[in-house]
C-alpha cells in the first residue's frame, strides 16, 4: 500500500495550507503550520520559473520568521539601529542564504569588494579567533547598521540581547560571558533553520553550514547557485561549521520523513 496522497488529499491539503502559509508558526503547537512552510519551500526549490529559487524561499522564510516573532520580544530586548557590537563574530549559514544575500547585494560593487577582502582576512579562523580578531561584519554600513537587514540570516535575526552590557564584555572586552537571550526568540529561530533544512533535505540539496562571509563570496561566482542545485559542491573552499547539534539533525530528519508522502 502506497503513504502517497489520492488526488482528493492532495486537493485538500493544497486548500488547507493556503490557510496556514501566512500565519505564524506556532512553535510547539500544532504541526500542520510547520509541515505547510516545509511543503511550500519544497515548492519554491523546485520551481524552474524562478533565477534563484533561494531567494524566494529566504524571503518566505524570513517574512514568515519575522511574524512570528511575538512583539513583546521586541519591546524587551536592547538591540536596536546603529548598536552592532554582535556583528564583529563569525556567522554561520546556509547556501540559500548565502545565494538571497548574493542576489541582495549583487550591483553593489563597494560592498562585493568589502566582501572580498574581509574573506581573506578572516578565512580559517576558529569562531574564538574571529572574537578576539574584531574583524567587522563587511554588510555593516557606515551608521553600524546591517546593510542587508531585510535579508540579514537567520543566525542574526536570532541573535537578540537583553542586556547591551553583557554583549560590550563579550564582543568588546572579550571576557568569556555569556549573553541573556530571549528564549522564545531562540526557539523561533531553531525552528525556521528546521523548516528550511528539512525542505532542503527533502530536495536532496546538502544542510551544512558555512561561514556567512566566505560563502556569501562563492555565492557572487557566476551560475553559483544553479551549479550548486546541479550537485557541484561551489563551497569546496568555505569554511565549515560542523557543531549542529545531534537532536537538530534527528528532528529535521523527522520532519522531513513526516512531509515526504505530501510532497
Ligand atoms: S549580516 Fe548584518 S546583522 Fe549579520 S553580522 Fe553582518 S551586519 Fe551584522
Amino acid at each position: 500500500m502506497s503513504d502517497r496522497l489520492s488526488r482528493p488529499e492532495r486537493r485538500a491539503l493544497v486548500r488547507e495550507d493556503e490557510g496556514l502559509l501566512s500565519m505564524p508558526v506556532n512553535i510547539g503547537g500544532d504541526s500542520r503550520r510547520v509541515e505547510a512552510q516545509i511543503r511550500h519551500l519544497v515548492g519554491l526549490f523546485r520551481s524552474d520559473r524562478s533565477a534563484s529559487p533561494s531567494s524566494d524561499v529566504m524571503a518566505h522564510i524570513l517574512g514568515i520568521f519575522d511574524k512570528t516573532t511575538p512583539v513583546s520580544t521586541n519591546a524587551k530586548v536592547a538591540c536596536k539601529r546603529g548598536c552592532a557590537h554582535c556583528c564583529y563574530q563569525r556567522v554561520t549559514i546556509l547556501a540559500p542564504e548565502a545565494f538571497a544575500i548574493a542576489n541582495y547585494i549583487r550591483s553593489d560593487k563597494d560592498k562585493i569588494a568589502a566582501i572580498i577582502q574581509t574573506h581573506q582576512q578572516t578565512k580559517g579562523l576558529s569562531e574564538e579567533q574571529r572574537r578576539h580578531a574584531r574583524v567587522p561584519c563587511p554588510l555593516l554600513n557606515e551608521a553600524a547598521a546591517c546593510s542587508i537587514y531585510a535579508m540579514r540570516p537567520t543566525g542574526c535575526r536570532g541573535a537578540m540581547s537583553l542586556d547591551v552590557n553583557a554583549c560590550i564584555a563579550a564582543y568588546v572586552d572579550l571576557k568569556n560571558t555569556g549573553i541573556p537571550m530571549p528564549i522564545d526568540h531562540i526557539k523561533t529561530m531553531n525552528v525556521m533553520r528546521m523548516i528550511l533544512s528539512a525542505a532542503m533535505t527533502l530536495v536532496q540539496l546538502p544542510i551544512t553550514g558555512f561561514e556567512l562571509i566566505g560563502a556569501v563570496a562563492v555565492a557572487l561566482s557566476e551560475n553559483a547557485e544553479q551549479r550548486w542545485r546541479s550537485g557541484e559542491n561551489v563551497f569546496a573552499s568555505v569554511d565549515v561549521d560542523s557543531s549542529t547539534p545531534p537532536v537538530f539533525l534527528a528532528q529535521v530528519d523527522g520532519m522531513a520523513r513526516r512531509v515526504a508522502p505530501t510532497v
